[in-house]
C-alpha cells in the first residue's frame, strides 16, 4: 500500500511515505533551534512551529515521492504519546487531508513507530522479536508479537528515560540542547574513568526490576562528581566523563536487552528511538548480541530520531493487516500505552 505518515508528537514535523517496506520520501521540519535557548522542549513554541512546517514539509514530500495525494491507499499520523498541543497539529491535518481525499485515516501509537520503521530498512519483522525502544521520553523493552497488532511492555524505566538522562548530563557538563548527540560526540575519552552506577542490576533489584530501568541515581551520581570536581576548583575532564557515563547507560541497556531476548526466546534483537542512533550502544550490543548469536537489527540513525517514514512504515503495516481504519473524530493522547498500536 501507498501511504502517507505525519509525526508532531515532539518538536519534528514529519511527513514520510512509503510504499510497503520501500521508503519514497521522508522530509522532517525541526523546531529544536527555537527551543535551545529554553533548554528543553517548549510546547507552545512547538506547536505554533508544526502549524507552520506541515503544509510546506508535505508539499516537499509529495514533490520527492513523485507522487499525487489522490494515489494514496491510506494516511497515518501519530495519535499519541507526546505534547497534546503538538500531537493536534498533526491530527487535525491528518483527518483534513482524509475527508479531504476521501481516504482512510489510521491514528496510530508513536512508541510503535519507532519499532516498525525498521522494516524500511531490513524488511519483515521476525516474530516474536524483542524490541529495545530508547527514546526521549520513554526506555523499555518489548515483546513484538506481531507490530501492527500485538506489543507487550516486558520492562520501562521507574524514572527518568535514557534520552532524558542524556540531556541532563549534557546539561550539566555544559553541552548544548538535545544532549544526546553531544556527549555521543563528546565521549572520546576513558570509558573507565570513573565508574558510575549501573541502576537495577543488583541481585535483589533483579527480582522484581529484571527488565526495569533506572537512569536518575546515575545523573545524580555524574552531577555530584562534576560539582566536587568544581569545589575542588580541578578542571573537568569532559570527555572521560561523558565517555564513562555513556558507558554506564549503554552497559545496562544491553546487557537488559540481551537478557530479555534469553528469557523470551527470541534469536533477533531490533532498536528504535533517539538514543538508538548512540554510537556506543549500537557497538556494544553488536559486540554483545554477536557473542550469544542474536541478530540485531539498528536501523540506520536518521531514521530511530523522530520521523514521518516511521508513522507510514507502521500505517502500511496495519492496512497490508486489514487493520481497520480509525474513526475521524479520534482525539489525540499524550500518554497513550504502547500497547494500543491503533486507534
Ligand atoms: P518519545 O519517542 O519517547 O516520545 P521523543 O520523540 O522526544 O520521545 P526521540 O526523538 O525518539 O524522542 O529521541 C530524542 C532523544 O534521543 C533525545 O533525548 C536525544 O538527546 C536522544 N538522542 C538523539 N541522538 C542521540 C545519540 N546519538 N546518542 C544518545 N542520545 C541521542
Ligand atoms: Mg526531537
Ligand atoms: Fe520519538
Amino acid at each position: 500500500p501507498l501511504i502517507l505518515g505525519i509525526e508532531s508528537s515532539c518538536d519534528e514535523t514529519g511527513i514520510g511515505i512509503v510504499r510497503g517496506h520501500t521508503l519514497l520520501a521522508n522530509e522532517v521540519a525541526s523546531s529544536v533551534e527555537e527551543h535551545i535557548r529554553f533548554g528543553g522542549v517548549v510546547p507552545e513554541v512547538a506547536s505554533r512551529a508544526h502549524l507552520e512546517a506541515l503544509v510546506p514539509t508535505l508539499e516537499r514530500a509529495c514533490a520527492g515521492a513523485d507522487i499525487d495525494l489522490a494515489e494514496l491507499d491510506g494516511i497515518a499520523v501519530t495519535a499519541g504519546p507526546g505534547l497534546m498541543g503538538a500531537l493536534v497539529v498533526g491530527l487535525a491535518g491528518a483527518k483534513a487531508l482524509a475527508y479531504a481525499l476521501d481516504k482512510p485515516l489510521y491514528g496510530v501509537n508513536h512508541l510503535a513507530g519507532h519499532v516498525a520503521v525498521d522494516l524500511l530498512d531490513h524488511g519483515s519483522l521476525p516474530d516474536p522479536c524483542v524490541a529495545l525502544l530508547v527514546s526521549g521520553g520513554h526506555t523499555s523493552l518489548l515483546l513484538v508479537e506481531d507490530v501492527a497488532t500485538k506489543i507487550t511492555e516486558i520492562g520501562s524505566t521507574i524514572d527518568d528515560a535514557a534520552g532524558e538522562a542524556y540531556d541532563k548530563v549534557a546539561r550539566v557538563l555544559g553541552l548544548p540542547y538535545p544532549g544526546g548527540p553531544h556527549i555521543d560526540r563528546a565521549a572520546t575519552g576513558d570509558r573507565r574513568f570513573i565508574r558510575f552506577p549501573r541502576g537495577l542490576t543488583a541481585p535483589k533489584d533483579l527480582v522484581r526490576h529484571r527488565f526495569d530501568f533506572s537512569f536518575s541515581g546515575l545523573k545524580t551520581a555524574v552531577a555530584r562528581w562534576v560539582e566536587a570536581r568544581e569545589r575542588d576548583g580541578e578542571p573537568v575532564p569532559v570527555a572521560d566523563v561523558a565517555a564513562s557515563f555513556q558507558e554506564a547507560v549503554c552497559d545496562v541497556l544491553s546487557a537488559k536487552a540481551m537478557d530479555a531476548c534469553q528469557a523470551y526466546g527470541s534469536q533477533d534483537l531490533l532498536i528504535g528511538g533517539g538514543v538508538a542512533a548512540n554510537s556506543r550502544l549500537r557497538a556494544l550490543l553488536a559486540e554483545r548480541a554477536a557473542a550469544l548469536g542474536i541478530r540485531l537489527r539498528t536501523p540506520r540513525p536518521i531514521l530511530c530520531t523522530d520521523n514521518g517514514a516511521m508513522i507510514a512504515a507502521l500505517g502500511s503495516e496495519i492496512v497490508s493487516r486489514g487493520g481497520r481504519p480509525s474513526s475521524l473524530d479520534i482525539g489525540a493522547h499524550s500518554s497513550l500505552p504502547v500497547s494500543t498500536v491503533l486507534l
